[in-house]
């Protein structure tokens, strides 16, 4: 079967590999689509801090099950599903605290072990979620980003009316605002792209801010009644962005940093202090692939604008390229089989 093939940073191409086996606790999924994520071009780039090579990348799967190697498995042949791709000890203190998703033993695929593109996988069954028939493969591999977006919002606690300063306006940073207003939350999209902005505003961001072009500090005091921002989202992992996070935020408000910047920042925490801010990490997700699920089968999160071009396997080594040297240029490209 084929797979994309990530010999080395900056060596991808398409190689013919065996068909997975599947062990006892896996199912075997014929694969309908795969998403290319952040991290699969920071694997590409090299500068990915976890991932091994050579690596099959990939870790958005959406497909069909043609083997279930459990007698407790509800699943089915036949089952579309995604794979929840985060593979946890179940041992470990975080893991025994619930937070599989900081397992110390963390497998996820596509960055520790070989990943979703390529034709067929086998994952533990437990990981493995049903799917509702009525929407396309590509708008199912949205879940794993939702989810993402759905984590920072849950480690942050966002309440109903509060003020969330998003930055990054990628896909993360659009699901994330989409998630707020799900919960009354009001989203306020800081991003350098007009084009990202007006995908924003497509599903209904009003407060969108371009920091070429607003004072942001001005603007966000302003649709805040002079409070700043209760809730902050980091997702671009860029240093200046970081930076300003600390300046956007309220007093005694709440900062979750997504994403992963690359390289170490200074940070002035006499501001941390003076504010008494809580900040929190929000890697992966956990159990939130039900919730991710339900939002976007019920269109409450609306994830077609956010998808920007479906590509065969064949073609994703050419767009993991071209998203590696033009990060503007998509939000999210999609392989679909
Ligand atoms: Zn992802
Ligand atoms: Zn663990």
């Amino acid at each position: 079967m084929k797979a994309v093939y990530l010999e080395r940073p900056e060596d991808i191409y398409i190689k013919e590999i065996d068909e997975p086996l599947c062990p006892a606790g896996y199912a075997r999924v014929r694969v309908r689509a795969v998403g290319i994520c952040g991290s699969d071009i920071s694997a590409y780039k090299g500068t990915s801090p976890m991932c091994t090579y050579p690596r099959i990348i990939g870790h958005e799967v959406v497909g069909d099950i043609v083997e279930v190697n459990s007698s407790s498995s509800q699943l089915k042949v036949g089952d579309r599903v995604i794979l929840e791709p985060y593979i946890y000890c179940g041992k470990c203190y975080p893991c025994l605290n619930g937070r599989t998703n900081s397992c110390e033993n963390l497998k996820v695929l596509g960055v520790h072990i070989d990943g979703g593109m390529t034709e067929y996988i086998s994952h533990p069954v437990h990981l493995i979620h049903k799917l509702p028939e009525k929407l396309s493969d590509e708008e199912w591999v949205m879940v794993e980003p939702l989810s993402i977006a759905m984590h920072a919002l849950h480690r942050l606690k966002v309440k109903e009316g509060e003020h969330i300063a998003i930055f990054g306006g990628g896909q993360i940073g659009n699901l994330a605002a989409q998630s707020a207003l799900i919960i009354g939350a009001i989203p306020i999209l800081i991003d350098l792209l007009d084009e990202r902005l007006g995908k924003a505003r497509e599903v209904g961001i009003e407060n969108v801010l371009n920091p070429q072009k607003d004072n942001i500090m001005e603007k966000i005091k302003e649709i805040t009644g002079g409070r700043m921002a209760e809730c902050v989202v980091e997702a671009t992992g860029a240093l200046s962005a970081i930076r300003t996070t600390l300046d956007v935020v309220a007093c005694t408000g709440r900062i979750a940093f997504v994403g992963w910047p690359s390289q170490e920042i200074s940070l002035p925490t006499a501001l941390i202090t003076r504010k008494e801010l809580d900040i929190y990490g929000s890697r992966n997700s956990v159990g939130e692939f039900p919730g991710a699920i339900d939002f976007i089968s019920t269109g409450r999160v609306d994830v077609k604008p956010v998808i920007s071009k479906v590509v065969s396997l064949e073609e994703i080594p050419e767009y993991v390229r071209i998203l590696a040297e033009e990060p503007g240029r998509f939000l999210k490209v999609i392989g679909k089989l």
